[in-house]
Protein backbone atom coordinates (compact mmCIF):
# COMPACT_ATOMS: atom_id res chain seq x y z
CA UNK A 1 0.00 0.00 0.00
CA UNK A 2 1.82 3.07 -1.04
CA UNK A 3 1.88 5.94 1.45
CA UNK A 4 0.78 8.55 -0.89
CA UNK A 5 -2.59 6.53 -1.58
CA UNK A 6 -3.20 6.70 2.33
CA UNK A 7 -2.06 10.24 2.81
CA UNK A 8 -5.06 11.72 -0.05
CA UNK A 9 -7.67 9.54 1.08
CA UNK A 10 -7.42 10.73 5.28
CA UNK A 11 -6.63 14.26 3.78
CA UNK A 12 -9.69 14.07 1.69
CA UNK A 13 -11.77 12.76 4.29
CA UNK A 14 -10.45 15.10 6.89
CA UNK A 15 -11.54 17.88 4.55
CA UNK A 16 -14.77 16.57 3.77
CA UNK A 17 -15.86 16.00 6.93
CA UNK A 18 -13.67 18.13 9.00
CA UNK A 19 -15.61 17.98 12.61
CA UNK A 20 -16.37 13.93 12.25
CA UNK A 21 -17.69 12.27 15.11
CA UNK A 22 -20.41 9.94 15.84
CA UNK A 23 -23.94 10.50 15.12
CA UNK A 24 -25.04 8.74 18.26
CA UNK A 25 -26.41 11.03 21.18
CA UNK A 26 -25.05 10.24 24.89
CA UNK A 27 -24.17 12.60 28.08
CA UNK A 28 -21.91 10.25 29.84
CA UNK A 29 -19.22 7.15 28.87
CA UNK A 30 -22.63 4.67 30.24
CA UNK A 31 -24.86 5.90 27.99
CA UNK A 32 -22.65 5.80 25.03
CA UNK A 33 -21.83 1.95 25.94
CA UNK A 34 -25.51 1.67 26.03
CA UNK A 35 -26.01 3.74 22.71
CA UNK A 36 -23.27 1.63 20.73
CA UNK A 37 -25.00 -2.02 21.56
CA UNK A 38 -28.40 -0.61 20.58
CA UNK A 39 -27.04 0.45 17.59
CA UNK A 40 -26.04 -3.51 16.26
CA UNK A 41 -27.88 -3.68 12.89
CA UNK A 42 -30.03 -0.18 13.45
CA UNK A 43 -28.79 2.84 12.68
CA UNK A 44 -27.94 5.68 14.57
CA UNK A 45 -30.91 7.92 14.06
CA UNK A 46 -33.57 5.03 14.98
CA UNK A 47 -31.20 4.71 18.22
CA UNK A 48 -31.06 7.78 19.16
CA UNK A 49 -35.09 8.43 18.79
CA UNK A 50 -35.34 5.73 21.47
CA UNK A 51 -32.08 7.04 23.61
CA UNK A 52 -34.15 11.02 23.43
CA UNK A 53 -36.42 10.20 26.18
CA UNK A 54 -34.75 7.17 27.47
CA UNK A 55 -31.52 8.57 28.40
CA UNK A 56 -33.14 11.43 30.37
CA UNK A 57 -33.99 8.93 32.90
CA UNK A 58 -31.25 6.45 32.52
CA UNK A 59 -27.53 7.90 33.44
CA UNK A 60 -26.26 5.24 35.68
CA UNK A 61 -26.15 1.16 35.85
CA UNK A 62 -28.57 1.49 38.88
CA UNK A 63 -31.08 3.98 37.11
CA UNK A 64 -31.60 0.64 34.38
CA UNK A 65 -31.42 -2.00 37.18
CA UNK A 66 -34.47 0.47 39.11
CA UNK A 67 -36.61 0.90 35.89
CA UNK A 68 -37.05 -3.17 35.68
CA UNK A 69 -36.41 -5.69 32.20
CA UNK A 70 -39.63 -5.28 31.36
CA UNK A 71 -40.17 -1.35 31.16
CA UNK A 72 -37.01 -1.14 29.67
CA UNK A 73 -37.90 -4.01 26.81
CA UNK A 74 -41.03 -1.84 26.24
CA UNK A 75 -38.53 1.70 25.55
CA UNK A 76 -36.77 0.38 22.96
CA UNK A 77 -39.27 -1.59 21.11
CA UNK A 78 -38.69 0.16 18.03
CA UNK A 79 -35.19 -1.06 17.68
CA UNK A 80 -34.08 -4.34 15.82
CA UNK A 81 -33.42 -7.31 18.33
CA UNK A 82 -34.98 -4.80 21.46
CA UNK A 83 -35.74 -8.37 23.47
CA UNK A 84 -31.89 -9.49 23.20
CA UNK A 85 -30.65 -6.05 23.62
CA UNK A 86 -33.02 -5.27 26.79
CA UNK A 87 -31.66 -7.96 27.97
CA UNK A 88 -27.98 -7.84 27.47
CA UNK A 89 -28.49 -4.12 28.59
CA UNK A 90 -29.81 -5.09 32.00
CA UNK A 91 -26.91 -7.54 32.64
CA UNK A 92 -24.46 -5.02 31.15
CA UNK A 93 -25.50 -2.48 33.97
CA UNK A 94 -25.86 -4.95 36.52
CA UNK A 95 -22.22 -6.09 35.56
CA UNK A 96 -21.21 -2.31 35.48
CA UNK A 97 -22.76 -1.12 38.48
CA UNK A 98 -20.28 -3.97 40.62
CA UNK A 99 -17.09 -3.59 38.32
CA UNK A 100 -17.29 -0.17 37.24
CA UNK A 101 -13.24 -0.54 36.46
CA UNK A 102 -14.66 -2.27 33.24
CA UNK A 103 -15.68 0.83 31.25
CA UNK A 104 -11.91 1.70 30.18
CA UNK A 105 -9.79 1.79 27.18
CA UNK A 106 -8.91 -1.98 27.69
CA UNK A 107 -10.51 -4.07 24.45
CA UNK A 108 -9.89 -7.44 26.54
CA UNK A 109 -11.99 -5.80 29.66
CA UNK A 110 -14.86 -4.35 27.75
CA UNK A 111 -15.26 -7.45 26.10
CA UNK A 112 -16.03 -9.29 29.69
CA UNK A 113 -19.34 -7.08 29.69
CA UNK A 114 -22.50 -9.04 27.71
CA UNK A 115 -23.00 -8.32 23.95
CA UNK A 116 -19.95 -6.19 23.71
CA UNK A 117 -18.01 -8.22 20.98
CA UNK A 118 -14.52 -6.59 19.31
CA UNK A 119 -16.42 -4.22 16.95
CA UNK A 120 -18.13 -2.34 19.71
CA UNK A 121 -15.19 -2.65 22.38
CA UNK A 122 -13.83 -0.69 19.44
CA UNK A 123 -16.19 2.00 19.22
CA UNK A 124 -16.09 2.42 22.69
CA UNK A 125 -12.33 2.46 23.11
CA UNK A 126 -12.34 5.05 20.49
CA UNK A 127 -14.95 7.20 21.39
CA UNK A 128 -14.45 7.80 24.81
CA UNK A 129 -10.39 7.19 25.19
CA UNK A 130 -9.26 8.01 21.71
CA UNK A 131 -7.60 4.86 21.22
CA UNK A 132 -5.61 3.68 18.08
CA UNK A 133 -7.95 1.41 16.80
CA UNK A 134 -10.24 1.28 13.62
CA UNK A 135 -13.66 -0.39 14.14
CA UNK A 136 -14.96 -1.77 11.12
CA UNK A 137 -18.85 -1.70 10.39
CA UNK A 138 -20.34 -2.41 6.68
CA UNK A 139 -19.96 0.80 5.58
CA UNK A 140 -15.83 1.36 6.58
CA UNK A 141 -15.31 -2.46 5.67
CA UNK A 142 -17.55 -1.43 2.00
CA UNK A 143 -15.24 2.20 1.31
CA UNK A 144 -12.21 0.72 2.16
CA UNK A 145 -12.49 -2.02 -0.09
CA UNK A 146 -13.57 0.07 -2.90
CA UNK A 147 -10.96 2.53 -2.36
CA UNK A 148 -8.54 -0.38 -2.56
CA UNK A 149 -7.00 0.46 1.13
CA UNK A 150 -7.73 -3.12 1.67
CA UNK A 151 -8.63 -6.66 -0.15
CA UNK A 152 -10.44 -7.73 2.43
CA UNK A 153 -13.68 -10.08 2.57
CA UNK A 154 -14.98 -9.64 6.37
CA UNK A 155 -15.44 -6.39 8.42
CA UNK A 156 -13.09 -8.09 11.26
CA UNK A 157 -9.82 -8.82 8.34
CA UNK A 158 -10.76 -5.05 7.47
CA UNK A 159 -10.78 -3.37 11.02
CA UNK A 160 -7.39 -5.58 11.64
CA UNK A 161 -6.11 -4.32 8.28
CA UNK A 162 -6.71 -0.95 8.48
CA UNK A 163 -5.11 -0.87 12.33
CA UNK A 164 -1.74 -2.35 10.67
CA UNK A 165 -1.70 0.19 7.25
CA UNK A 166 -3.21 3.32 8.32
CA UNK A 167 -0.82 5.91 10.52
CA UNK A 168 -1.13 6.87 14.07
CA UNK A 169 -2.36 10.39 13.12
CA UNK A 170 -5.09 9.33 10.83
CA UNK A 171 -6.55 7.02 13.76
CA UNK A 172 -8.39 9.69 15.32
CA UNK A 173 -10.51 10.51 12.22
CA UNK A 174 -10.61 7.21 10.48
CA UNK A 175 -13.41 5.58 11.54
CA UNK A 176 -15.79 8.21 12.07
CA UNK A 177 -14.82 9.83 8.44
CA UNK A 178 -15.34 5.96 6.48
CA UNK A 179 -18.28 5.78 8.34
CA UNK A 180 -19.81 9.32 7.26
CA UNK A 181 -18.28 9.02 3.23
CA UNK A 182 -20.12 5.06 3.38
CA UNK A 183 -23.54 6.74 4.92
CA UNK A 184 -23.49 9.45 3.50
CA UNK A 185 -21.46 9.54 -0.36
CA UNK A 186 -20.43 6.17 -1.03
CA UNK A 187 -23.85 4.39 -0.18
CA UNK A 188 -24.28 0.63 -0.83
CA UNK A 189 -26.14 0.51 -3.77
CA UNK A 190 -25.97 3.63 -5.67
CA UNK A 191 -22.90 5.53 -4.90
CA UNK A 192 -23.21 9.32 -5.24
CA UNK A 193 -19.93 9.19 -7.63
CA UNK A 194 -20.84 12.66 -9.70
CA UNK A 195 -19.82 13.95 -5.95
CA UNK A 196 -17.61 12.14 -4.91
CA UNK A 197 -13.70 13.49 -4.69
CA UNK A 198 -12.44 9.99 -5.38
CA UNK A 199 -13.37 8.92 -8.70
CA UNK A 200 -9.69 8.81 -10.35
CA UNK A 201 -8.35 6.32 -8.10
CA UNK A 202 -11.68 4.08 -7.36
CA UNK A 203 -10.99 0.67 -8.18
CA UNK A 204 -15.00 -0.25 -7.88
CA UNK A 205 -16.31 2.91 -10.40
CA UNK A 206 -14.07 1.75 -13.18
CA UNK A 207 -15.45 -1.51 -12.85
CA UNK A 208 -18.65 0.11 -13.03
S1 LIG B 1 -16.18 6.94 -6.97
FE1 LIG B 1 -18.17 6.14 -6.33
S2 LIG B 1 -17.81 4.00 -5.72
FE2 LIG B 1 -15.82 5.06 -5.82
S3 LIG B 1 -15.42 5.74 -3.73
FE3 LIG B 1 -16.43 7.43 -4.80
S4 LIG B 1 -18.63 7.17 -4.40
FE4 LIG B 1 -17.60 5.26 -3.86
Amino acid sequence: MQKKHIDFIFQTLDKLYPNADTELKFSNDFQLVLAVVMSAQTTDKQVNKVTENLFKIIKTPQDVLNLWLEKLTKSISSINYYKNKAKHIFWLSKMLDENPWLLCPDLEELQKLPWVWIKTAKVVSYVLFGSKVIAADTHVHRVSNRLWLVNTKTPEKTSQTLEKIVPDKYKQIAHHTLILFGRYLCIARNPKCESCPFTQICEYKKSL
